[in-house]
Formats: structure tokens, sequence, C-alpha cells
């Protein structure tokens, strides 16, 4: 339920309606906006008298909201999400702020990723992502370097001061992940719908949320995902389409599915970006699929970058060498400039 806020209403009785809300066991999101401010009610509504709520003074209207999702809702929250890093680590994300998260699907020596980290730096990369923890379909396949990985890219940051992107996989390691202060951290296609990692992941704020669209997820079930972590008070949460499994397979490995960005831009206030490295698991689709992406409005795009893509212990076919990713970086602000 969204209830608008007279203009000029005070500040106090605002303050009383929230608290009254809150007391019959409702979130209340207070959305300041230029004009007027706005009220997101999230819980049961039912025991809400809606047209005595519309009575009141202050109160302009009162209405539905028909959607499942509430938190991302843009009802709730009009303008675009702006997430901070709570270390203070620039780049913001979205609202304006184009993210450029780069590096290789998975951290694999310490002279890898510091070469690397410095390489997509100067290419004009604004976070470096690399798994530590890595989910493979066989688990004959390399598995990642675990907390060593992770301290790998702790040092490749303090080097080039560029945030951190990082897959989390299980509960278990999420003390880890916050005593390194990862600045933000994947929930990865596999776990989209591990609800109770999302509720856990929700109730710490240290670190953004990157959450990566299921396997086969429907746009809903990944907003449904991200009001998980939500609910449970985690606000800053990044959505990533990363392709879905279609029928095509012989060309693709995933189908990359960018009016996925429009349509999320529509429905919600979160940034939204687009991974096109393993949306279509070819190193040659990466370029036009991430202006592509840019073109259909994201807020920031993922690519994986290799310095040796043949030898990758995961992920080579998709993954860019620091040079094409270079030359990428200045197709990319070629069409960032034009669309300004
Ligand atoms: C990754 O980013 O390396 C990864 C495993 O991503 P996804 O969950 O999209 O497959
Ligand atoms: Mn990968």
């Amino acid at each position: 339920m969204i209830v608008l806020i007279k203009q000029g209403a005070s500040e106090e009785k605002i303050n009383h309606l929230v608290k009254w809300l809150e007391d019959k066991s409702l979130i209340v999101r207070k959305f300041d906006g230029q004009e007027q401010s706005v009220l997101g009610l999230i819980g049961n509504t039912n025991a809400i008298d809606k047209d005595m709520l519309s009575s009141l003074d202050i109160v302009d209207s009162v209405a539905d909201t028909p959607e499942t999702f509430k938190a991302s809702s843009k009802k709730m929250h009009p303008d675009d999400t702006i997430i901070n890093l709570h270390s203070g680590r620039q780049p913001a994300i979205g609202g304006g702020n184009f993210a450029i998260m780069a590096g290789p699907c998975s951290v694999e020596s310490r002279e890898q990723i510091i070469a690397l980290a410095d390489e997509i730096k100067t290419a004009g990369a604004n976070f470096i992502r690399g798994g530590a923890f890595k989910p493979r379909t066989s688990p004959y396949d390399f598995q990642g370097m675990g907390a060593e990985g992770l301290d790998l890219l702790v040092e490749a940051r303090e080097k080039t001061g560029l945030p951190i992107v990082t897959e989390l996989m299980d509960l278990r390691q999420l003390d880890l992940f916050i005593e390194k202060d990862i600045d933000v951290i994947q929930i990865g296609a596999r776990n989209t719908q591990n609800y109770d990692l999302l509720k856990e992941v929700g109730k710490q704020t240290k670190a953004a949320i990157l959450l990566k669209r299921g396997l086969a997820g429907t746009i809903k079930e990944l907003l449904m995902s991200a009001e998980y972590i939500m609910a449970n008070g985690n606000e800053n949460v990044i959505l990533c389409e990363r392709g879905i499994r279609t029928y095509e397979h012989d060309y693709t490995r995933n189908t990359l599915d960018l009016s996925a960005v429009p349509v999320l831009k529509a429905l919600t206030h979160l940034p939204v970006i687009v991974d096109p490295s393993h949306g279509t698991g070819r190193a040659d689709l990466v370029p036009s699929m991430s202006l592509a992406a840019i073109a259909a409005g994201a807020d920031g795009i993922m690519v994986e970058v290799h310095n040796n893509p043949a030898k990758a212990l995961s992920d080579g076919p998709q993954s860019l060498t620091p040079e094409k990713f270079a030359e990428l970086m200045v197709r990319v602000n070629k069409l960032r400039e034009a669309m300004s």
C-alpha cells in the first residue's frame, strides 16, 4: 500500500502516522520526493482501514500496490537508488553512476589478480571482480582458491583502490566476507532462490549485494529474491541480468535477455547491470552485448577478463584479454558520451 502525504505536512504528524503504522506490524518506508513524501507500507495491510487513512488531514491519497514485490518497487521509491559503499570507497552505483566490473572468472594466483587489477583499472574499470569460491558444474573442476583468493582480492584492492565484487556461495563464509570488508557480495545464478542465504545477506548492511538472475529465472522471481534481501534490512541491492537458459545452446551459452533491462528499470528503483560474459559464453559477443546493454539503459556491466583466456581455470571462452577489454572501454566511453 502506498500513502501519498500532502505537501507541507509537518514532520511531527508524519512521524506520528509512521509510528502508528509500525505498531500495526507494518514495515514503513518513507521516501521524500522533491514535492511530496510517500510512505510505502510492507506487510499485511488488511488490518488497515483505507478510508480512515485517506481521511487523515496529512494524507493526500492511498493506493494499493498490486505487485508482490514492495521494497524494490519504483512506486515505493520513485527516484533511482544510489548505492554508496559502506567503506566509503568509490564509485557509487546507480542513479547515473556507471559501474564497470571487470576481472577473471576465478582468482587463480597472486600474479594473475594483481597484474589484471592494474590492467583493468588503467583501461577504465571501477570495480574488480573475481571468484574465490566457485560454483562449478563438476566437483572435479577447479573450485576456487577459497579464503586465500579473498586475501588476494583484498591485496589487489589495496594496490588499485578498486572495490571488490566476489561471490558468496555458503552462509558459513559470510563472516569471513564481512571480516575482509568485501564491498559487494555476489549471489550467483545458482543461489538466486536460496532464500536462507538471501535472508542472511539481508541482515547485514556492510556489503552491498549483487544479485544475479537465476539460471532460468523470471524477472519477477529476480525481484522477489531482491525482496528477501531488502525485507531483512539491506536495501543496497544491485540486480544483474546474466542470461537465462532457453532452447538455444548451439551458439550461445545462455540467452542474454536485454529486454529485462528496461522492464526492470520501469519496475524498480534498484540499479540494473548486465553480465554479457555469462550471458553469451563467448568472448567475441561480449563487446557488442556490452554496448547493447548500455543502449538498453543498464547502470553498469560486468565483464570477465583473463590475461590468458586459453589457460583460464574457468570460463576462458567468454573471457576478454586485457587488450580487448581496453578496446571495449574506448567504445563504451564513446557510446556513453553519445547517449548523454
Ligand atoms: C560468475 O560470475 O563467475 C558466475 C559464476 O556467475 P553466474 O552465477 O551468473 O553463473
Ligand atoms: Mn564465470
